[in-house]
């Protein structure tokens, strides 16, 4: 697929609001500073893409991309939290419609899940593995930011992340990722096209 030919399609605050529900979607989803803008950006090889979601305004919303005039298969950007500013029951909002989205929108086939090398399993982490793990929805996670990190400390971590979530090995897929060094590129690719081909 051309990634490449994605642009933005439009912002929703709730499930009710997103685009038809038909196609085919695949999610990204982080904590906050993971790491998503970048990765999408590079994704895509588009400078500004993501930038899209991170215009004030636009950071609680779920905003979504097509892979060029076909409206039927999409990249969607998931709001990230963990920007503690906002008061509890903003919070709680945000939860109740990525929870949503991730449990009703039939055309997602799958979440990326995007994680900081030196920090995975966060909190946030967990609630989203634990909502596909309800819907039986396959994850794809990132370690980002893998450059930070020699070669030998990140395939360590990409090993205890995968032991960690053995239990979930039917579901999970795990890989290292750098934006910066433009690492594992390929491998999401190959992933996405699975994903959206299938
Ligand atoms: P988001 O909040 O998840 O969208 O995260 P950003 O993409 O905005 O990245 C957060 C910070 O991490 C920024 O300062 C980025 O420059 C940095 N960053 C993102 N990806 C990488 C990477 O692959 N390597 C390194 N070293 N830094 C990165």
């Amino acid at each position: 697929l051309n990634y490449q030919a994605a642009r933005f399609l439009t912002s929703a605050p709730t499930l009710a609001q997103c685009p038809a529900d038909t196609g085919a979607e695949v999610a990204f989803a982080g904590r906050s500073n993971a790491g998503k803008s970048s990765a999408i950006n590079v994704l895509t090889r588009q400078k500004a893409l993501a930038r899209t979601s991170k215009t004030p305004g636009r950071t609680q919303l779920i905003n979504f991309f097509t892979l060029g005039d076909d409206i039927e298969l999409r990249l969607v950007d998931l709001p990230g939290y963990g920007y503690a500013k906002v008061p509890d029951s903003v919070k709680l909002e945000w939860q109740r419609h990525l929870a949503d989205y991730l449990q009703r929108r039939t055309s997602l086939r799958g979440l990326v899940l995007l994680m900081d090398v030196r920090h995975p399993l966060t909190e946030f982490d967990q609630t989203m593995l634990g909502w596909a793990d309800e819907q039986e929805m396959t994850v794809h996670i990132l370690l980002t930011k893998a450059d930070k990190l020699k070669s030998g400390a990140a395939k360590n971590a990409l090993q205890q992340v995968r032991s960690q979530l053995r239990e979930w090995e039917d579901l999970v897929s795990i890989q290292l990722f750098s934006a910066l060094k433009k690492q594992g590129i390929e491998e999401v690719h190959a992933r996405l096209d699975d994903w959206l081909l299938s």
